[in-house]
């Protein structure tokens, strides 16, 4: 299918392309040619295919959903103009979405640094946020003085500037997960160049930091797609679940069960269930004796450009 417009210009443009994907019948994500270390590329392409399913349904189901069918006639006007020539194009410029230009982002727990080479971490990840289930997400890791790494959608970081401030304000890691929730392996070099500068954009204007780290939305990465990004790709070594069966009590069950030391766990703050669960996460790990860190710290490095990363350190 042709996903893509142009998603140069607005917010509106990346309406435009999610309802294109909510509305192409018969849609399937392409194969992800290069699956993280611990899977087959057969599970691992299912799995893409399951993500973009469950994306699908969720995003249908979004309160702002109304506010995005606004955006896209909005879009869709601009686009009339843009024919006419009456609008000009914004084009952010593609070294946005390279190094940040402040030290890498290697931070500790507020209990001091952790050496992941030494104890047993474990990195919680939350995706497609912010939105304001994510609160409880930050309300559960304050609790236990833990941090975690969320990985934002441009559109969500606009929609939602102030969660966003209060993640980075909690000392949490922050990560770029496209604008628009679109598969980065169906872009074109400049698209995708677009997606993550305007997202890069966006959290920085929300938080004051520019993310380095990025995750391709669905899990879906190609050799070219990292290259292309130009910073860190970071997968993950252990899936909750919780885009699939959205139950907390899954979600809590599925991440217990199937961590292991140096797991970089994916999550989604935007599932309800997830936030329910993460209190309940927190516990059970802490009680196995691990330490909750972020992306950075169970790499022991913030990433190298072009690289991918599914888990990190262990003792
Ligand atoms: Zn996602």
């Amino acid at each position: 299918m042709r996903i893509l417009p142009l998603i140069t210009r607005t917010v509106a443009a990346a309406a435009v392309t999610l309802l294109a994907l909510l509305a192409a019948p018969g849609h399937t994500a392409p194969i992800a040619a290069k699956p993280a270390p611990s899977s087959s590329a057969a599970i691992w392409s299912q799995a893409v295919n399951e993500r973009t399913g469950y994306m699908r349904q969720a995003v249908a189901s979004y309160p702002w959903a109304e506010q995005s069918e606004q955006l896209r006639r909005h879009s869709e006007d601009a686009d009339h103009e843009a024919a006419d020539g009456t609008e000009q194009e914004v084009e952010v410029p593609p070294e946005r979405i390279s190094t940040p230009d402040t030290e890498p982002i290697f931070v500790t727990n507020p209990a001091g640094p952790v050496n992941c080479a030494e104890v047993r971490c474990v990195a919680l990840t939350f995706d497609d946020g912010p939105v304001p289930n994510t609160r409880k997400v930050l309300a559960a890791l304050s609790e236990v003085g833990a941090r975690a790494s969320f990985f934002m959608t441009g559109q969500m970081a606009t929609a939602h500037p102030e969660i966003a401030a209060e993640v980075a304000a909690a000392g949490h890691e922050l990560g770029n997960h496209g604008w628009s929730h679109t598969d980065f392996t169906e872009l074109s070099e400049g698209e995708l160049r677009s997606e993550l500068s305007r997202t890069a954009v966006a959290i920085e204007s929300a938080t004051g930091w520019q993310p380095s780290m990025a995750r391709p939305p669905y899990g879906s990465l190609t050799s070219q797609v990292s290259q292309a990004a130009e910073g860190p790709m970071i997968m993950w070594s252990t899936d909750s679940r919780d885009w699939q069966h959205r139950s907390a009590a899954h979600t809590h069950q599925q991440v217990i069960d199937t961590v292991e030391p140096g797991a970089i766990v994916l999550l989604h703050d935007l599932e309800a269930s997830t936030a329910e669960a993460t209190p309940l996460i927190l516990r059970d790990l802490l009680a196995k004796g691990y330490h909750v860190v972020t992306v950075s710290e169970i790499l022991g490095h913030s990433g190298e450009p072009g690289q991918v990363y599914s888990s990190g350190l262990r003792p």
